[in-house]
């Protein structure tokens, strides 16, 4: 048997080429995320319960990037999720939550809650707006009061259709904050808020749907339920479908492909992971707009150590892009990205976008709060294969884990872990892409596909590794 190299990124350096950039900004780090949807940024916040929720995806997507919400949640939480992200930053929601007159102050702050909202419009029986309530309408009142006595009833209103400037001169002119558009019959057609138009204008470069709302992805299983789901997340407007599987290049993943693409052909479908140039193919063949790359690269996971599988994720890169740039199938590098010099390095090797997890995970807009230990912040980050992480899907699925589930029955291929809390993601993307911008100059190029056909990788010895980390000083 012939037996392979497998290089990783710490065993190469991109070799440096002439360059003609003056400045980092002359690059242009545009991207494909899969077949038919474009990023501004290569970057995609991973799939996991410690790292995308929508808060996590909303500022992936404003800073050009997406997330992609994890699928260990019920269909209605990670569908309220996807409608969270969608309506985070769109120019008009075009469904507002809405309730009924008759309702108590305390459903409708229960209400907001659930959605992560601050006002809703308030319709009769027949559907017409008769009235607006903020959470300023409602701070100092009993909870036992109907929504028709606090609500504010001299709604302004607008009709479907206004151009965002106008629709900004009568927010701005009447100092209100929420702008519904009714029809002539006086329906609810949508909603325009200040919120909304400020974020549009502070995050110019943010990657959007046709109908300028936030791209967010979606991550189903192969199993129970993933066709409800597919069609819950696509109807909530996940722009892309995660097939999530931990060996993606198995019967399983393909037939799941196949179903969810014959069910909904215009659905974008991404599928993972692989790490042979064959497991991208098969994927390919079954149908899928992109392929996830990486087993066993994960800064938490356990898969090589527990079956002796995976392939080290430079050679997996290389491998697998080969084969999605013959059909025109971008590849993610999903896992093991620790700095800018990795992410650059997987764009190098061919990957169109990097995923990542722990590096995005302890930040604020990560789930999960904060722990002290030794004086110091941190948050959980662990591998969705992690013992507790399959114990709390398995907990939601079956509302409970009775004393008879034989736990040791699952063999774990991740960990628990912690990782020191970093403040906003927005501060570490800003680092991530500075550092590729950077790469790419360093490669001569402009682009990420300059960039792929300029690099030039050398492998390192163990001396030539030490050499290029900081040494012989006491770092500070
Ligand atoms: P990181 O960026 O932390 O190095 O890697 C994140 C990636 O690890 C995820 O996107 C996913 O592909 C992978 N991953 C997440 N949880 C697990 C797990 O429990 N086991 C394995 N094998 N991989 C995991």
């Amino acid at each position: 048997m012939e037996i392979r190299e497998g290089l990783t990124f710490d065993d190469v350096l991109l070799v440096p080429k002439l360059s003609k950039i003056t400045s980092r900004s002359q690059t242009d780090l545009r991207t494909k995320l899969s077949k038919n949807i474009s990023l501004n940024i290569p970057l995609i916040s991973a799939n996991m319960d410690t790292v995308t929720e929508s808060a996590m995806a909303v500022s992936m997507a404003r800073q050009g990037g997406i997330g992609i919400i994890h699928r260990f949640l019920t269909v209605q939480e990670e569908v309220n999720e996807v409608l969270k992200v969608k309506r985070s930053g769109s120019v008009m929601i075009e469904n507002p939550y809405v309730i009924n007159p008759a309702k108590t102050v305390k459903d409708a702050l229960r209400y907001m809650d659930e959605k992560g909202i601050s006002g809703l419009l308030v319709v009769d029986d027949d559907s017409k707006l008769i009235g607006i309530l903020t959470s300023r309408d409602v701070i100092f009142e009993s909870e036992a009061k109907l929504v028709k006595d606090v609500m504010t009833r001299d709604v302004i209103t607008a009709r479907p259709g206004i151009e965002g400037q106008e629709a900004k001169e009568i927010l701005s002119k009447n100092r209100i904050e929420k702008l519904p558009l009714v029809d002539e019959r006086g329906h609810v057609k949508g909603l325009i808020t200040s919120k909304d138009i400020k974020n549009i204008e502070n995050y110019p470069f943010a990657s959007k749907d046709k109908k300028g709302r936030p791209l967010v992805g979606a991550a189903v299983g192969v199993k129970g339920d993933f066709m409800d789901r597919t069609e819950a997340l696509l109807e909530a407007g996940a722009d892309v479908v995660v097939v999530d599987i931990a060996h993606g290049h198995s019967e399983n993943a393909i037939n799941t492909v196949k179903h969810i693409k014959k069910a909904f052909p215009d659905s974008e479908v991404m599928a993972g992971n692989v790490a042979t140039a064959g497991g991208v193919e098969d994927l390919i063949k079954a149908g899928v707009d992109a392929v996830k790359v990486g087993v066993g690269s994960g800064s938490i996971c356990i898969t090589r150590v527990i079956t002796g599988s995976g392939v080290p994720q430079l050679t997996a890169i290389l491998d697998c892009a080969k084969i999605g740039k013959e059909y025109d199938v971008p590849i993610i590098s999903d896992g093991g990205i620790r700095n800018s010099g990795d992410a650059t390095k997987a764009l190098a090797a061919g990957s169109s976008t990097v995923m990542v997890g722990s590096m995005f995970g302890g930040t604020d807009e990560s789930p999960g709060s904060t722990v002290m230990k030794n004086g110091k912040r941190f948050k959980i980050y662990r591998g969705m294969a992690s013992f507790y992480a399959s114990l709390g899907r398995k907990t939601r699925e079956n509302g409970t884990i009775s004393i008879e589930d034989d736990l040791n029955d699952y063999v774990a291929e991740g960990v628990e872990a912690m990782v020191p809390y970093k403040g906003s993601v927005v501060d570490i993307v800003k680092q991530l892409k500075g550092g590729i911008r950077s790469g790419l100059s360093y490669c001569g190029a402009t682009t990420i596909n300059e960039m792929q056909e300029n690099a030039e990788f050398v492998k390192i010895s163990s001396a030539g590794f030490a050499e290029s980390q900081p040494h012989d000083v006491d770092v500070m």
